[in-house]
């Protein structure tokens, strides 16, 4: 069996144990259930695997980004992809709102509803832009990296990479060692992703067993016109973005996608799936690594579809409840807002409803109005997170492809990268080899 379907019917269990565990009860305060299992032994196993995957992140973004750049060897090279990443980024997330405003807007969610808002929300200003741009150059490159800043290291990366080539012959050993350590840190990912079933296992079970599914037939509308959104998205619009850009087959795209999008759902991080993203884009698609170490952790930090959805269906939904006519200049300006505010923000979890926030205070939407959806939010958060993930794929493979830099023989191949036993093997003839090296170097 591939570690694919492993992680699905991880999945598809802890859902099943989750919603049992909420239904029967055995969840209450106090019961052995509750202590021990949910908020013991699930919600060590999911939090230590989150935390190995976010372990992996910046190393991983640093080492392949300067491989990258060096791989690329063309400055002017670069700033195309940026350009072009950049743009497409930005077109896909205005079309993402924009679709949700018309859908949502449309079928009038919210009209004539009258729910009362038991949860108080307190907003979050994000950073004006002015200071995303400033914080693009890290003072403290050390610092950016301890804080996980992603623009600040994906910057101090790239001069890195960009000062290597400019010393030129003299730096090839670093570079060889630096591609050693990306090879390294991707072996890495391998091992975290081995033990994944389990722990998507754990981290879905938790979830559920916390949340149940009762407050969803309550915003049932608000849910379901959402996740209608997403998944159109997801199918459609993506995939014709794809097949517009680059020609290539969307039910491939699709197959191979799977596996971010599960690490994404069960994380609701697009950051802390970034070794995952970065893995599939480049083994199972077929990008090169000198486009994906740039596209793939930019696009987890500028590129948000699904929290633009969301931000567009909760305008609409609860403009409606308010009775406030936003008007067309209205809805431009959340649209305006969404894509700026998606730039300055990281993929962490539950980040959509600070940026909406955002949006409310520009349109004059009440703040109060995000506690109706706040308690259905940490679920759609985790289907959101599978569609801004699967935006950025999509953007890394069209931009490979525009570039020459996609292998169409691994993408059209079905089988390319897939995950098996062997794949976190040790090699004991390679081991004892390295073992004498070192030993020898010991002697010496
Ligand atoms: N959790 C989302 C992400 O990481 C952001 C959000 O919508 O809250 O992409």
């Amino acid at each position: 069996m591939n570690l694919t379907t492993k992680v699905l019917i991880g999945m598809a269990a802890g859902l099943a144990i989750g919603l049992l565990i909420n239904l029967t009860g055995l969840n209450a305060e106090g019961s052995f259930v509750n202590e021990y299992l949910v908020n013991g032994f699930f919600l060590v196993v999911g939090k230590m695997f989150v935390n190995a995957l976010k372990m992996l992140v910046v190393p991983l973004v640093f080492f392949s980004l300067i491989c990258g750049v060096c791989g690329i060897g063309d400055i002017r090279l670069l700033g195309r992809i940026g350009t072009k990443s950049f743009a497409l980024y930005m077109l896909t997330t205005a079309i993402a709102i924009a679709t949700a405003i018309a859908i949502a807007g449309g079928i009038g969610i919210g009209e004539g509803m009258n729910i009362s808002s038991d949860a108080n929300f307190t907003g979050k200003d994000a950073p004006p832009l002015s200071q995303v741009l400033i914080d693009i150059i890290p003072t403290n490159p050390v610092s950016a990296m301890a804080n996980g800043e992603m623009l600040a290291i994906i910057f101090f990366a790239i001069l890195t990479g960009v000062s290597i080539l400019m010393v030129g012959k003299k730096a090839k050993s670093l570079v060889a060692n630096i591609e050693l350590l990306n090879e390294v840190m991707m072996k890495m990912v391998t091992i975290v992703m081995s033990v994944a079933p389990y722990a998507v296992f754990c981290l879905l079970a938790k979830a559920i067993a916390d949340l149940g599914l009762d407050l969803f037939w309550q915003l049932i509308g608000y849910v379901v016109v959402l996740v209608g959104t997403l998944l159109f998205h997801l199918f459609f619009t993506l995939q014709a973005v794809l097949v517009l850009f680059s020609r290539l087959s969307p039910t491939k795209f699709l197959r191979k996608i799977r596996n971010a999008q599960v690490f994404a759902f069960s994380t609701s991080s697009s950051n802390a799936t970034i070794p995952v993203t970065l893995r599939t884009v480049t083994e199972r698609m077929g990008v090169d690594n000198s486009v994906a170490s740039f596209t793939v952790p930019f696009g987890a930090t500028i590129n948000m579809d699904g929290t633009a959805i969301m931000q567009g269906v909760a305008t609409v939904f609860i403009a409606n409840i308010y009775g406030v006519d936003l008007g067309i200049a209205g809805y431009l300006t959340v649209i305006l807002m969404s894509v700026l505010a998606s730039i300055g923000t990281a993929g962490v979890p539950g980040v959509g409803l600070i940026m909406l926030s955002m949006v409310f205070a520009q349109v004059g939407l009440p703040l109060e109005g995000i506690g109706l959806i706040l308690g259905v939010d940490r679920l759609l958060d985790m289907i959101r997170t599978a569609v801004n993930v699967s935006g950025d794929a999509v953007v890394s493979t069209v931009v490979a492809k525009s570039e020459g830099k996609l292998s169409l023989a691994v993408y059209d191949d079905p089988n390319a990268g897939i995950l098996d036993p062997e794949s976190t093997h040790i090699d004991e003839e390679s081991e004892k080899e390295l073992a004498d090296t070192v030993s020898a170097i010991h002697d010496k």
